[in-house]
């Protein structure tokens, strides 16, 4: 979802599905959708005709200030107010600014929206709230039920679990050593390579479908340094071979790591080095795990479904 988007659902207190947000702002139901490059507002509304004498009215408020607000196109059935903006650079604000006048003009009109059923037409006692392609209504419990059960496909939901997720991150931090592993072959500082181990494995876990909660939390920063050390370790003997091997001291490379592994197990400055190293690595990781980097799956549109 868009920051623009996410800003102004926070300021509005209102809630996400599937890219669109809603809430009930002035006791209409509103849903916003800013994705695919359509910047659309809908307004849930029950009357009678939408060209009698209410739809009029509603046109009456937007027409004259289509340009105002750079509307590109209004529709209005019996269910609902559909506008669709200009896409300029200021649509959003313009969307914002139209949200608010409008509703304000809406309830001067006395035409109902939230507390009657989209369905029946009839008062709500019970509050559901049903998506029809993306547009959200105000339904009795009766009525959202019977919407729902009429679309066969329905929504299928497709819980999130930890597993794959945590393959997904074990797979997303062994790639994420590479750039590490690759450039280490040059003689320059390459430990902000550890930003890579953060971001693949976030970006794995992700992908996979991971959830979230606060074992993602414990386990990618832990994967990320399991993935470190070992690689940095590589990276210790493989430096160590290149310097005998230019002083033409020809070693098997199992010596070379027992070698490393001694001096790393007693107290010493290439102890202290791959600690400190390690940290600095492990520093970055947790940075490319902070990084404000999507990896969802794009989810797929449903039909008709209840909210709650
Ligand atoms: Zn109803």
């Amino acid at each position: 979802m868009k920051l623009r988007l996410r800003n102004f659902m926070r300021e509005l207190g209102f809630k996400a599905v599937d890219e669109v947000i809603y809430g009930i702002h002035d006791g209409y139901l509103v849903s916003i959708s800013d994705s695919d490059g359509i910047l659309s507002l809908f307004v849930d509304i029950v009357i009678d005709d939408a060209y009698g004498e209410q739809g009029q009215t509603i046109r009456g408020i937007i027409n004259p200030n289509s340009r105002i607000y750079s509307i590109a196109r209004a529709e209005i059935t019996s269910t609902g107010v559909h506008i669709v903006f200009a896409s300029t650079l200021s649509a959003f604000s313009k969307l914002r600014d139209f949200f608010y006048f409008f509703l304000q003009q809406l309830k001067t009109t006395g035409i109902r929206g939230a507390s009657i059923c989209t369905n029946c037409g009839n008062p709500i006692s019970s509050l559901k709230i049903v998506s029809i392609h993306g547009r959200l209504h105000t339904c009795d419990p009766d009525c959202a039920a019977k919407l729902a059960a009429s679309n066969t496909s329905g929504r299928k939901k497709t819980r999130p679990l930890f597993i794959p997720g945590f393959i997904g991150a074990v797979i997303g931090a062994a790639v994420g050593v590479v750039p590490l592993l690759v450039l280490s072959r040059i003689d320059f500082f390459i430990l902000w390579c550890g930003v890579f181990v953060g971001i693949f494995a976030k970006g794995g876990y992700e992908l996979f479908g991971g959830r979230k909660c606060i074992a993602k939390s414990i386990t990618l920063p832990l994967l990320s340094i399991i993935a470190i050390i070992p690689t940095l370790f590589y990276i210790y003997c493989r430096n160590l071979n290149d310097i005998w091997l230019q002083r033409n001291y020809i070693i098997p490379f199992e010596d070379v790591v027992t070698e490393i592994k001694s001096l790393i197990l007693t107290p010493g400055p290439i102890r202290q080095s791959l600690i400190l190293d390690s940290a600095i690595t492990f520093g970055f990781a947790i940075f490319g795990l902070l990084l404000f980097i999507r990896f969802n799956k794009k989810s797929v549109r449903q039909d008709i479904f209840v909210l709650h």
